[in-house]
């Protein structure tokens, strides 16, 4: 049901490196919300009825066209979402250039109907097939940290098996968003088989209540649990990819160079603001204290500034909200006794939202940064002394993202994997399992449910329809 006034809102981009107003909209109403689903309702069979080689070309000239703009996009981006441009190019065009290959490499194999043979001899006059069938419309809401490859890579895999999307971007970030319209409809994908809705939290709330096939949500943990009660009612199938409080444990054998460089790459790549962020860190007792002087060592030489500089190597927080986070973490861990080696403080002299990138010994988990979503540029460090402990406070949290081990033995490392409750967990890396377009991305505990990325992305995407015939006597 339509139920708002159709009183436009605002919605404003702004670089939160300068707090430069980039472009203002009007909000999408409801009744432009529910225009959208119609008009993509109305064009998906016909997007289904193109087949999947004609929409694997679209997304070839797609790939071309992203690769021949990739500076451009690079930059808008980095604009938009504060991160050093060539991050951007990295984590983000990199990332949906390779989505788009695996789409092209793959949708063909996964969509072919599979013939299921039948073990039930009483059942053997019968053949059956699987066939794998869009859902119609997919709804996409995403956030504002990765504001290009999270919505790319989620609609990418939604169109290439014959669905339209239909995606409410994040109010922050919605230039990013129209880029990525813009660049699929020039590669072919009709008008109304991708639509953008900018607006907030009520445009968001609007596609949720209209009549979408499927949902698949990005952002906190708070809004998903919020949209899970609105999808349960109407019992609408929803992909959840919520926040994380990933763990990285450094094992006693690590190289701590390596592991050092990687909790400083974890932690404050995008600013601390990947969901796959290392965001608590447990280190050996016997590693404690080279790690620290290793890790503050390297994290006073990164260069804070414009992501548009190309000396910059950290960026800065979104807004003045998530600035507020940061500092209300590193001060209750400070108030009960945390060492703040360097960092713990605003940069005001850079611009609006910049946060020193911080690093904190002697925390708990007592302590807000060691349970809750920091989303900023802190790297708490807490020493064990066994394997046991380890894997102990690593899944002592309610969040199951994701999670690295630091080892220089790969079979150990691998072991202990295992007993992490993650969707991902990764050994001798952090963050990067989010660009390997074969690896499915996934959350348990309040990180999530469903998956995106790879096949088993894909598989979200479709209805699975078994077709059954029995041979007759008598008919051909
Ligand atoms: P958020 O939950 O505030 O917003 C996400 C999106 O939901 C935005 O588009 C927002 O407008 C919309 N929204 C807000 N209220 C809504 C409502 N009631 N109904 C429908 N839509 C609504 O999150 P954010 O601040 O944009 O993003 C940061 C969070 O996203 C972090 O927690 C981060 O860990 C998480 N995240 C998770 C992943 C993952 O893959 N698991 C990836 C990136 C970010």
């Amino acid at each position: 049901m339509v139920t708002d006034l159709q009183i436009a809102r605002k919605v404003v981009s702004l670089n939160p490196a300068t707090g430069e107003i980039l472009r203002q909209f009007d909000a999408a109403t409801d009744t432009d919300v529910y225009a959208a689903v119609a008009d993509a309702r109305a064009a998906q069979p016909a997007w289904n009825a193109l087949g999947v080689r004609k929409r694997v070309s679209i997304l070839r000239e797609f790939q071309r066209l992203l690769h021949e703009k990739k500076s451009e996009v690079a930059a808008l981006i980095t604009r938009e979402a504060g991160k050093p441009m060539v991050e951007a190019l990295l984590t983000e065009v990199m990332v949906v250039l390779d989505a788009t290959r695996f789409c092209v490499e793959n949708a063909f194999d996964f969509l072919r109907e599979q013939p299921v043979t039948h073990g039930n001899l009483a059942m053997k006059t019968k053949s059956g097939r699987i066939l794998r069938e869009p859902h119609g419309v997919i709804g996409i809401i995403s956030p504002w940290n990765y504001p290009f490859s999270i919505p790319a890579t989620e609609s990418l895999s939604a169109l290439v098996t014959g669905n339209a999307v239909v995606l409410k971007p994040s109010e922050l970030t919605s230039l990013n968003a129209l880029q990525l319209a813009s660049l699929l409809h020039q590669a072919g994908v009709p008008k109304d088989i991708f639509q953008v809705v900018v607006g907030d939290g009520s445009a968001g709330s609007a596609l949720l209540h209209a009549p979408i096939d499927k949902l698949v949500f990005t952002g906190s943990v708070g809004t998903g649990k919020r949209i899970a009660q609105v999808a349960a009612a109407r019992l609408l199938p929803v992909v959840l990819e919520l926040g994380g409080k990933d763990p990285m444990l450094v094992l006693g054998d690590a190289d701590v160079d390596v592991a050092s460089s990687g909790a400083v790459w974890g932690s404050f790549v995008n600013c601390g603001q990947a969901c796959l962020s290392v965001e608590r860190c447990y280190v050996h007792r016997s590693l404690y204290a080279a790690f620290l002087n290793a890790c503050v060592k390297k994290t006073k030489c990164l260069r804070v500034g414009d992501g548009m500089d190309p000396e910059t190597e950290i960026g800065p927080l979104i807004d003045e909200r998530q600035l507020r986070n940061v500092e209300m973490h590193v001060e209750d861990a400070r108030a009960q006794g945390a060492r703040v080696l360097t960092g713990g403080k605003r940069l005001p002299q850079l611009g609006p939202n910049f946060y020193a990138p911080t690093v904190l010994a002697d925390v708990s988990h007592a302590m807000h940064i060691m349970r809750e979503e920091t989303f900023g540029p802190v790297l708490p460090v807490m020493p064990f002394d066994t394997d046991d402990e380890a894997i102990r406070l690593a899944n002592d949290s309610a969040y199951g993202l994701a999670a690295s081990i630091w080892t220089q033995d790969r079979a150990r490392g691998e072991a202990l994997a295992r007993r992490i409750h993650a969707g991902t967990v990764m050994v001798n890396d952090a963050v990067a399992c989010f660009g390997i377009s074969e690896a499915p991305h996934s959350g348990v505990k309040a990180s999530g449910m469903g998956r995106t990325h790879g096949r088993f992305g894909m598989e979200e995407m479709v209805r699975i329809k078994y077709v059954d015939s029995d041979r007759l006597p008598g008919l051909k």
